[in-house]
C-alpha cells in the first residue's frame, strides 16, 4: 500500500481496524474464494449466506435470518444506540458463466453452470471482514452506536433491498454504506444508476390442434409477439435514458399444440423512478392491446422495482479521503501480465491494472444499469465503496469478468475495500456531527422528491427463483468447493 497522505488513517481506532483486517487477510480471501466456488444464483445463496452469517454470529452479532421473506437474506446487528450505521451488499452469481479463475481464456469450471462474472463473491467477503473488524474496534475503543449488517440476495435480479426498505428495516438507520467490486478504487455521489421495474407478463388463451382446428384456439404466444411489436413501436417515443429489454420465458411446448400459456419477462428502466413507472404503465397498455388482438388475458407480476441509486456527497468525500490514504494495491508484474493477457483475449483495451485511486471530480455520471440498493439511497444517506478487485475494460456478465475473481487481484482489491469501508465507518462512529452533516446534505440533495416505493405493496419475493437450475448444477460444482474454512482471529 502507498503510505501517502497517511495521516487521515492515523487514529488508534483506525490503526486497530486496518491491522485487524490485514492480520485476517487469509480469512477474507478464503471467504471470497468460497463464495466464488459456491457460485449460487439469486435466492439460492444458502451456502453463501450460511457461511457469512455463521462468521458474524461467531463474532458476537445478533442474527435475524430470512428477513422480509428472503430465505438467504439476513440482518446481523452489533452494539446499541446511535448512530445506527448500515452496511449492505450482495453475493449472488449469474447463469451460464462458470469460468476458471486465473485462466485468460474461456474455460468453464463446470460446463453450463452458474458462475460469478462480476464479483459479488468479493462483495460478500468485504462486508463480513470489515464488519467483524469494526465490531472489535467498537468494543476496544468503546465506540457508541449500532452496526446493522444486511445481506441482500438476488441482486442480479435487482430484487431484494426495496423489500427491506418497505418492511421498515431502514426506519431507524442513520446512514448506509454499500461495497461493490470494480476496477477503480473510489467513491462517488449524485445519481449513479437507473430505476428499474422488472415484470412478468403472463398471457392466457386456449389451446387447440394447430392443424385441425386453429380457429378454436386463442394463442397466448400471439399475445407475447404482439406485445413485442407494440414495445418495438413505442421505442421510438422513449424518453432519453429509457431502456427496455426482454426474454420470452415460456412460448409453448410443441408447434401442433397452440399455446394456452405464454410469458415474457421485461425489464424497464429510466434515470428516474417516475420515468420507470411511466414506461411500465405504457407496457401494461401495450399488453392489454395485445390481448384485444389475440383474445387472450394477461396477468402482470412485478418481480422487482427499484429507485435509481444515488450517493451522498458528505459520505462519499469521507470515503474518498480514506481511499486516497490507503492507496491502490501495488500490483506485481505477473498480475499486470495476467490483466493484459485477459484484456487481449476479451478484445478490449490492453492497459493492465490501474495505478491509483480515481479522484472525485464532481457528481457521478449516471449509468444505464441498476442496483437494488437504490431505494435505500432515497431513504437514508448512502454512499458506496468501489474497490479495485477486477480487471479494467472487461464486460460484466461475460466470462472475462469472472477470470480474476479468485486470484490475487481480487484478494488485494478486496482487502483494500474492506479497509476503506471499516475506517470510513469509524469516521462516522467517532463524529456524530458528521452523521448530522450527511443527513443535512442528503435533505438538500433529494429536495422535494417524495420517496414512494415502486414495489407494489403486497408483493412477495419469488422464493423458488433459480431453484431448479441450482439444484441441477450444485452436485457438479461441489467437488470444486474450497475445503478450508475462513477463520478470523481476534
Ligand atoms: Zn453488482
Amino acid at each position: 500500500m502507498n503510505a501517502k497522505n497517511g495521516n487521515v488513517l492515523d487514529t488508534p481506532e483506525k490503526t486497530f481496524a486496518l491491522d485487524f483486517i490485514e492480520r485476517n487477510r487469509q480469512a477474507l480471501w478464503t471467504l471470497s474464494d468460497s463464495i466464488f466456488y459456491f457460485a449460487e444464483l439469486g435466492m439460492q445463496e444458502h451456502r453463501t449466506a450460511g457461511l457469512m452469517t455463521g462468521l458474524l454470529e461467531e463474532h458476537g452479532f445478533r442474527l435475524e435470518r430470512g428477513i422480509s421473506g428472503f430465505p438467504t437474506g439476513f440482518l446481523a446487528t452489533y452494539g446499541s444506540g446511535s448512530p445506527v450505521i448500515a452496511l449492505h451488499t450482495e453475493y449472488d452469481s449469474n447463469p451460464s458463466n462458470s469460468q476458471k479463475s486465473g485462466a485468460t481464456e474461456r474455460e468453464e469450471i463446470v460446463p453450463g453452470a452458474p458462475g460469478h462474472c462480476e464479483g459479488h463473491n468479493v462483495n460478500g467477503a468485504v462486508l463480513v471482514s470489515s464488519a467483524i473488524a469494526l465490531r472489535y474496534a467498537m468494543e476496544k475503543y468503546k465506540l457508541r452506536g449500532t452496526l446493522k449488517v444486511f445481506g441482500a440476495p438476488a441482486e442480479e435480479q435487482v430484487l431484494c433491498r426495496p423489500y427491506y426498505v418497505r418492511d421498515g428495516y431502514f426506519d431507524d438507520v442513520d446512514i448506509a454504506f454499500h461495497d461493490h467490486i470494480y476496477d477503480e478504487f473510489k467513491s462517488d455521489y449524485g445519481l449513479m444508476q437507473a430505476a428499474l421495474i422488472s415484470a412478468n407478463f403472463n398471457f392466457k388463451g386456449e389451446s387447440a390442434h394447430a392443424a385441425m382446428a386453429p380457429w378454436k384456439a386463442r394463442d397466448a404466444l400471439d399475445a407475447v409477439v404482439l406485445m413485442d411489436v407494440g414495445m418495438a413501436q413505442y421505442r421510438e417515443h422513449f424518453e432519453r435514458g429509457m431502456t427496455a429489454h426482454r426474454v420470452i420465458t415460456h412460448g409453448g411446448e410443441q408447434p401442433n399444440v397452440i399455446p394456452a400459456k405464454a410469458s415474457v419477462w421485461w425489464m424497464m428502466r429510466h434515470p428516474g423512478a417516475e420515468g420507470a413507472r411511466k414506461l411500465f404503465e405504457q407496457a401494461k397498455k401495450i399488453a392489454q392491446g395485445a390481448c384485444l388482438m389475440s383474445n387472450c388475458e394477461v396477468e402482470i407480476d412485478v418481480r422487482a422495482a427499484v429507485w435509481p441509486v444515488r450517493g451522498n456527497q458528505t459520505m462519499a468525500e469521507v470515503i474518498q479521503k480514506n481511499i486516497d490514504a490507503i492507496g491502490m494495491p501495488v500490483w506485481t508484474p505477473e498480475e499486470q501480465a495476467f490483466a493484459k493477457a485477459l484484456q487481449k483475449n476479451a478484445k478490449v483495451r490492453e492497459d493492465g491494472l490501474r495505478a491509483a485511486p480515481t479522484p472525485i471530480e464532481g457528481p457521478a455520471v449516471q449509468i444505464a444499469a441498476s442496483n437494488d440498493c437504490g431505494d435505500i439511497s432515497w431513504k437514508v444517506p448512502m454512499a458506496r465503496v468501489w474497490f479495485p478487485a477486477n480487471v479494467p475494460n472487461v464486460t460484466y456478465h461475460h466470462w472475462s469478468a469472472g477470470a480474476a475473481l479468485a486470484t490475487t487481484i481480487a484478494h488485494k482489491g478486496g482487502l483494500a475495500g474492506a479497509k476503506a469501508m471499516a475506517v470510513s465507518v469509524i469516521d462516522f462512529l467517532k463524529n456524530p456531527d458528521r452523521v448530522a452533516e450527511a443527513k443535512d446534505t442528503f435533505r438538500r440533495e433529494i429536495g422535494d422528491t417524495e420517496y414512494k416505493p415502486l414495489l407494489p405493496s403486497g408483493q412477495q419475493p419469488q422464493k423458488d427463483l433459480n431453484y431448479e437450475m441450482m439444484e441441477k448444477f450444485r452436485p457438479l460444482m461441489e467437488p470444486h468447493y474450497v475445503r478450508e474454512k475462513p477463520v478470523f482471529a481476534v
